[in-house]
């Protein structure tokens, strides 16, 4: 098997030649740059895709003085401290102005959204005001200007409205269309491609032999990446053969970005991955002192990023997210992202060595007095899928960590939506 040394230093004494966590994230981002490939999209067909270019507001967002309300538009000279009394000279609705002059002492029905007349600058709401023919009697407390939008007030010519990196939420398909917008200039959609490795593996469908077990990453990486909004090239099951994996490696190269595999990574007699990877590419690491997801291959095959992801199903996630997503979103030029973590209270006692940083399973909750508290799935083993499942965070305990009381803080990062 090929030799190689990882480019960090060692994370600590029990777990040599391993990177720490945040070595290795660090590694995987200095070796990015976010593609440059451009298209331009149809507003709506741009959901989900990353801004090439910065969009720069080139009106107005409303582009008039509008009514906030449905009421009566009137001159502020003619709010009085007691009930006053004023004359209706005329009805303006949204998208259609009211024409006329309006005086002092006189007013006009307004509709929410309807252009505010440039003789008034304050409305009165209806609920204010009784009605006797085209006489208003108005009640309460009022003050000059209120109740009405400004030309501007959203955005106004110029403003940075989003910028370069930026992913393109429904929020923003709105305010793009606020302002007319119907074409972006987008980046192209990173293309993923993934197989898993293991003679042992069946697809779904197939009928399961001794010893054999269906093959689920396949199904977990497709739906992560799927929710990610890339395109997806599932080229299946390889079995733990060079010649069979070297083919497949290469057939993936050509066709993405990013090449993910899962399994045959660690140091079993069947395990291929990285002596394949150091063969066609450049392995930079294949140990973390993390767990789970211990051994996991990174380097780069024909320019393109690859992942030689764990085979056992919870770790396969864990890497995932904690890598794999980071890249890509790097990758697809998005800006950088928060990452959400809180510190909460840990109802379960939680058993650990000090040495590797581990992402166990969690549930945050809402406990009776109403505050966010967290407890673990139960059974922390790499191969328990179904605490993913359960699961709607990670508990991150670091290296030193060395088990954790009941009732002790944990820092708990809660899954985005992707998982
Ligand atoms: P490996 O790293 O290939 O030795 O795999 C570690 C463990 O994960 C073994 O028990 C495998 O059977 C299991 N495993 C590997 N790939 C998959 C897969 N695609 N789906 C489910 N289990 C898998
Ligand atoms: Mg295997």
């Amino acid at each position: 098997m090929a030799e190689f040394t990882p480019q960090a230093s060692c994370c600590d004494s029990h777990e040599p030649n391993s990177l720490s966590v945040q070595q290795a994230q660090q590694q995987i981002s200095d070796l990015i740059k976010p593609i440059q490939i451009w298209e331009k999209r149809a507003l709506r067909d741009a959901l989900g895709y990353v801004l090439h270019t910065a969009i720069i507001s080139s009106a107005k967002v409303p582009p008039h003085n509008n009514s906030a309300m449905d009421g009566y538009a009137i001159h502020s000279a003619d709010i009085s401290e007691q009930t006053f009394r004023l004359k209706q000279v005329g009805i303006a609705f949204a998208g259609q102005a009211y024409q006329g002059q309006i005086k002092a002492g006189e007013c006009i029905r307004i509709m929410t959204g309807a252009i505010m007349p440039a003789d008034c600058d304050t409305v009165i709401m209806q609920e204010h005001v009784e009605v006797n023919d085209n006489i208003i009697t108005v009640y309460g407390q009022h003050n000059a200007k209120q109740n009405v939008r400004y030309a501007g007030e959203d955005l106004t010519i110029g403003d940075r409205v989003l910028e370069q990196g930026h992913k393109i939420s429904p929020a923003d398909l709105g305010l793009l269309a606020s302002l007319g917008i119907a074409e972006v200039i987008v980046k192209r959609k990173l293309r993923v491609a993934f197989f898993s490795t293991g003679d042992e593996l069946r697809s779904i469908g197939e009928r399961l032999e001794q010893g054999q077990i269906y093959d689920s990453n396949r199904y977990t990486l497709y739906g992560m990446l799927k929710r990610l909004g890339v395109d997806i090239i599932d080229l299946g099951v390889v079995p733990d053969q060079k010649q069979a994996l070297r083919t497949a490696l290469q057939l993936a190269a050509e066709q993405a970005d990013v090449v993910l595999t899962s399994g045959g990574v660690s140091v079993g007699d069947a395990d291929y991955i990285k002596e394949m990877l150091a063969e066609l590419g450049t392995v930079n690491f294949w140990k973390i002192a993390m767990k789970p997801g211990r051994p996991l291959a990174f380097g780069t095959l024909n320019n393109r990023l690859f992942f030689g992801l764990p085979g056992n199903p919870v770790s396969v996630m864990v890497t995932f997210y904690q890598f794999v997503i980071p890249a890509l979103q790097q990758l697809s030029g998005q800006s950088a992202q928060i990452k959400y973590q809180m510190q909460l209270t840990c109802i379960s006692p939680i058993r650990k060595r000090a040495g590797r940083f581990e992402f166990q399973r969690g549930i945050l909750f809402e406990a009776e007095n109403g505050q966010l508290q967290v407890k673990t799935t139960g059974e922390q083993g790499s191969g328990i899928l179904h605490s993913m499942s359960i699961a709607n965070c990670f508990i991150l305990l670091d290296e030193n960590c060395d088990g954790v009381e009941t009732n002790s803080l944990v820092t708990v990062q809660p899954f985005a939506d992707l998982i």
